[in-house]
């Protein structure tokens, strides 16, 4: 294990040496005594670049795209430009505040607006809400705006949202906490939507139909006309998880095919780095007929200016976060669309579909993968042969390419595939890096035949080893207390 900061401490050792004054009123007359310490807070001493040295080095021990390839599937871990970390500082946007009169905020209210536009564009949809602040959230906005329809047609009987096995855990979560019961769709052997099942499954208590696309089996699904025919025809709506938005931008837009209302993970596709659960922003557009139920305030232009709009204040959801939502998020998203422009957005979309692929050819030959057409943004393969020919887990795998510099795949899930590797290189990566990968991916197959001890034993490089998950979440006291 690395030394604490408190371990390295050497008496007298200082970063910054201030001047010092003389202080002539005793301390007891500035604070009252009660808040006065007896003895010296036990602070660690060490000169600056100690410091310094000391936190980089932790901070290499720890994985991150700015170090190497990060294929966590679903999660879009691409490389997130620098100069949005630069802007988003900028003054003019740090040091505003959200009560000021909107007169002296016109710059941020048209970044908010045009941010507005420009994902309504790319999804087809008709209209966009910014608040919501992470994809999970978005969706519960959209249940939420789904429940407010039919409430305002007395459909009252519409109490079921149909689901597929394949998809993520949220949106059933997301369902049961906005008060639907949640029905399962199995996937057909292709992995895809079973049409005919969802035929049989849809009702008159059908009051809407969640579907990630492309799905996380990295497919896409190919008979959106066609289900939006049935769920339609019941006057149930369509939801798109949105998150794998990386494989269709300047491809399809999900609002002119049959969706009816989606959310976006502008932390995902438009770019803010969120590794360790945050910070994200989850947008969500909706088509025409669902505008009144959208969150309050939106932002609005007319001659005189932009503005925070309230004027579907009666019939909107209210409000799903404090003010406009995650602004930093929505400002990297502005930059990272304006930069890259229709033609740019396309191209992520593509070298994402491409850097996929191509990982996939090279990968199936020492690994079982299930569906094995061509992919989207990413592909599931699984270590069901490692399992069974060498008794090693996908797990194993997964802890081994630790020790070969890479952070490990989004494993187990989709649930539908036994021992899965859910692989999302992502655009952002080069033909050198994807090679340095894929032949990680192919050493490992070869240990795993040869000596699979090493594969249980992985990581073995790592600063920590292989931890007991479950001792981790039962015993929360912390190893290491500190006095005083
Ligand atoms: C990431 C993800 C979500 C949840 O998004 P968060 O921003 O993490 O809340 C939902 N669905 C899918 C398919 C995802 O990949």
């Amino acid at each position: 294990m690395p030394k604490t900061i408190f371990e390295h401490t050497s008496p007298g050792r200082r970063g910054v040496c201030l001047p010092t004054r003389e202080i002539d009123t005793p301390l007891e007359n500035i604070l009252p005594a009660k808040y006065l310490r007896d003895k010296a807070a036990r602070l660690p001493e060490l000169s600056e670049m100690d410091v310094m040295r000391h936190y980089i080095k932790l901070s290499h021990q720890n994985h991150f795209i700015e170090k190497g390839l990060y294929p966590l599937g679903s999660c879009t871990m691409k490389y997130n430009p620098k100069i949005h970390e630069s802007l988003v500082r900028h003054t003019c946007f740090a040091n505003i505040h959200p009560y000021q009169h909107e007169s002296t905020l016109q710059g941020a209210l048209e970044l908010l607006y045009e941010l507005q536009e420009d994902l309504a564009e790319i999804s087809g949809m008709a209209k966009v809400t910014l608040q919501p602040v992470a994809g999970a959230q978005g969706e519960f906005t959209g249940i939420k705006i789904i429940a407010a329809y039919h409430k305002a047609k007395g459909n009252t009987h519409k109490t079921k949202i149909i689901i597929p096995d394949s998809a993520h855990g949220t949106n059933p979560a997301t369902c049961s906490l906005v008060g639907f019961d949640v029905v399962e769709l199995k996937s057909n052997p292709d992995g895809r939507c079973d049409i005919s099942r969802l035929r049989e499954l849809v009702d008159e208590n059908t009051a809407g139909f969640m579907l990630t696309n492309p799905n996380t089996l990295g497919l896409f699904e190919t008979q959106i006309e066609e289900i939006a025919e049935i769920l339609h025809s019941v006057d149930a709506l369509i939801y798109m998880d949105g998150a794998n938005l990386n494989a269709l931008l300047g491809i399809v837009q999900p609002g002119k095919i049959g969706f009816d209302i989606m959310h976006y993970n502008l932390h995902k596709t438009f770019s803010t780095p969120h590794g360790g659960g945050g910070p994200g922003a989850g947008p969500v557009g909706v088509v025409e007929k669902l505008i009144p139920y959208l969150p309050v305030p939106m932002v609005s232009k007319d001659d005189v200016g932009y503005h925070l709009d309230y004027s579907h204040e009666a019939t909107s959801i209210g409000k799903v976060h404090t003010f406009y939502g995650n602004f930093a998020v929505l400002v990297r998203a502005y930059i990272y669309i304006k930069m890259l422009g229709a033609e740019g957005l396309r191209r992520v979309s593509e070298n994402a579909i491409i850097n996929a692929n191509y990982l996939m050819a090279i990968l199936k030959d020492y690994y079982h993968i299930q569906h094995q057409e061509y992919c989207m943004h990413e592909f599931v393969a699984d270590g069901t042969s490692q399992k069974k020919a060498n008794g090693v887990s996908t797990l194993d795998i997964a802890k081994r390419l630790l020790d070969k510099g890479f952070h490990a795949p989004t494993v187990y899930f989709p649930l539908i595939i036994p021992e899965a590797m859910m692989i999302e290189p992502t655009e952002t990566e080069s033909l050198e890096s994807l090679n340095a990968f894929a032949q990680a991916m192919i050493e490992i197959a070869q240990e795993c035949a040869e000596n699979p001890e090493l594969l249980h034993e992985a990581p073995i490089t790592t600063p920590v080893r292989r931890v007991d998950d479950v001792r981790a979440v039962k015993e929360l006291d912390p190893i290491f207390k500190i006095e005083d």
